[in-house]
């Protein structure tokens, strides 16, 4: 059957062009035989944008909406085929969000939520794609999208106050900004196994799942990883294979989703108070609704401790971490609460030396990210599932039936790695990015990341960073400081505009200063006692910095006001001209 509607023709790269342009053609359709009206099939000539945005994730497509609502012309490159970032890349059974659909969604736009029905307290990653590709549709984003073309460089020219981008296709294009909404979590990282190529079976990364899915029905499975998208596969994974080989090197505490349907009431109650709500994220610690109790966890009796955890752990989800104000800065007050997950893992688990073994104890809740799970710790309960304890019998090389650890070979069809992301700092580095004099952010951060406000970096003038190390991202609802960040971005490029200005760039004391701050708020609290991804940890030779800013996300918001309020205090600018 014919279908009206748009259609989205592409056409290859061309040398001097930045790419095929997606040209939108319209369909009409007479009787049952269609007559395509191609309007154009352009190519693109236009390589001279005011802002080039690298990524089409959540970031990426509010940003193109803002800048197109001012006015200024934007490309976006993606190096996927589609939008929707980490939800376009991370498909492995079980994934979905673990901060709740309602608040993992965008504010922006009222209409858009109203319209917008999510079917479960916890969105599928399905349904988060599908809701991205409704935005992109929507606000009539794609056309100003170039899908699988990754930016290789951006250098900055000092002659000309512009920006520079080339692409894998050999495309280049030249803007006044560079907005980089390439994700926290998006550069996947996979161990160094010695033989690693010489596995026979099938090789799998949570972080770039098949687009088809993978049936493991009657296969022996090995799972590396245990953190959050391990946490959430693993069960689905058990359902469908013969045997489950779980490898894991660190222990993780989890909390329950209980996830379910969206209830009616829950959606028309949020449709409601919609703008309180969202308010209320914008200035709550992590972003997020959970009720935060300010009472010391020792400061009241066992009794009304063990009430909180169980309200919490029945509730389900992140709201654990606001049991007690001082659950992450006081050791003593987080064993409370570390304990009751102890004790909740040790009365799912079955045998008491496997549980043992998931128990994690040599660092503080949730200073690994805490995990949200549906029966994880009930799948080591099943027959088919056997838990191998990598810090104790290491796993010393991959071969071509399976895996080695120090004292067996385990037989496998199939690997999965979830080993999760080099983050925050991975994917900016992998690019070569290059500001004044030619120094390349790699250069600048190879003693880890130094920004101002984890926005902008000195010495790279215009290149903004959205939700980058120094800033609140993966310590947030990324949802929430993707945002802020997009709208603070935009008005300080509509302030440059009013004000006649070509540049702005982070002065080097207000880079510091942060840098300094962002360290001194981490150590106050009890994130640096754990070998995290949040410190680097999982990535060798990577520095040990804390890389998110733990200040909370309404501090932050609020500084990042004052500055612009300050006419961008910390920031040099420079006149169109000078
Ligand atoms: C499995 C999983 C579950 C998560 N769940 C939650 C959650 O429940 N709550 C929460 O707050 N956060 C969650 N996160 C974090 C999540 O990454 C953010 O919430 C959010 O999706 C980030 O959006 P983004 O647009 O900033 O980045 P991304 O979604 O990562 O998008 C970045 C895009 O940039 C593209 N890109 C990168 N480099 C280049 C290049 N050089 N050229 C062209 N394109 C490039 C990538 O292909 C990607 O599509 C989760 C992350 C993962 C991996």
């Amino acid at each position: 059957m014919p279908v009206a509607g748009n259609w989205y023709l592409s056409v290859p790269s061309f040398p001097g062009f930045p790419g095929g342009r997606r040209t939108r053609a319209s369909a009409a359709v007479q009787g049952d035989r269609p007559t395509f009206v191609c309007d154009m099939i352009a190519i693109m000539s236009d390589s001279t944008f005011d802002g080039v945005i690298v990524g089409a994730g959540f970031a990426g497509l509010y940003m193109l909406h803002r800048l197109r609502g001012l006015g200024f012309s934007a490309r976006v490159y993606e190096a996927g085929s589609g939008v929707g970032g980490t939800w376009f890349w991370n498909r492995y059974p079980g994934a979905r969000c673990d901060v709740e659909s309602l608040e993992y969604s965008y504010s922006f736009s009222e209409e858009l939520e109203r319209e917008w029905q999510w079917t479960e307290r916890y969105a599928t990653q399905p349904e988060i794609l599908r809701y991205l590709n409704h935005v992109a549709d929507r606000f009539d984003l794609k056309r100003d999208i170039q899908f699988d073309t990754r930016v290789t460089s951006a250098i900055f020219d000092e002659s000309s106050n512009r920006w520079n981008i080339v692409t894998d296709s050999g495309g280049r294009a030249s803007a006044k900004f560079c907005v980089m909404a390439t994700g926290c979590l998006s550069t996947s990282k996979v161990p160094e196994y010695p033989g690693i190529d010489s596995f026979q079976g099938k090789t799998y990364h949570t972080g770039h799942w098949p687009h088809e899915g993978v049936d493991f029905t009657g296969q022996r499975v090995g799972v590396i990883g245990t953190g959050s998208s391990a946490i959430q596969t693993i069960p689905n994974v058990a359902n469908q294979a013969a045997h489950l080989f779980v490898f894991q090197r660190t222990p993780n505490f989890s909390v329950p989703a209980h996830n379910a349907p969206l209830a009616s009431d829950v959606d028309k109650n949020w449709k409601a108070h919609r703008a309180e709500y969202r308010q209320r994220a914008r200035t709550a610690p992590f972003g997020l609704l959970f009720e935060q109790n300010d009472k010391s966890a020792l400061e009241v009796s066992r009794e009304e401790r063990q009430r909180q955890y169980e309200e919490r752990w029945g509730y389900g989800g992140l709201g654990m971490m606001g049991a007690f104000g001082d659950l992450l800065f006081n050791k003593e007050a987080n064993d409370t609460a570390a304990e009751f997950v102890r004790s909740k893992i040790r009365g799912i688990v079955r045998d008491p030396a496997v549980a043992e073994t998931l128990v994690p104890r040599d660092y503080p809740l949730a200073t690994k990210r805490l995990c949200v799970d549906t029966g994880y710790y009930a799948t080591f309960n099943r027959d088919n599932v056997t838990l191998v304890d990598t810090r104790s019998t290491p796993i010393e090389e991959v071969t071509a039936k399976g895996l080695r650890t120090s004292d067996a070979e385990y037989e496998l069809d199939s690997i999965v790695f979830a080993t999760g992301f080099d983050a925050m700092t991975g994917t900016l580095c992998n690019m070569d990015i290059r500001g004044r004099a030619g120094v390349t952010l790699k250069q600048k951060w190879s003693e880890g990341p130094r920004s101002y406000l984890g926005v902008m970096v000195a010495g790279f003038p215009n290149l903004f960073i959205i939700t980058g190390p120094g800033s609140p991202s993966v310590m947030s609802n990324m949802i929430v400081s993707i945002e802020q960040h997009v709208d603070w971005i935009a008005g300080c490029l509509e302030y440059l505009r009013e004000h006649g200005l070509a540049t702005i760039e982070a002065t080097v004391d207000a880079e510091d200063a942060w840098v300094a701050h962002v360290n001194e708020v981490a150590n106050a609290t009890l994130f640096p006692m754990a070998n995290s991804w949040y410190m680097g940890a999982n990535v060798p030779g990577k520095p040990r910095v804390f890389l998110p800013y733990i200040g909370g996300v309404g501090v932050y918001r609020q500084k990042c006001e004052e500055v612009a309020a300050k006419g961008y205090e910390g920031f040099a600018l420079s006149a169109c001209g000078s």
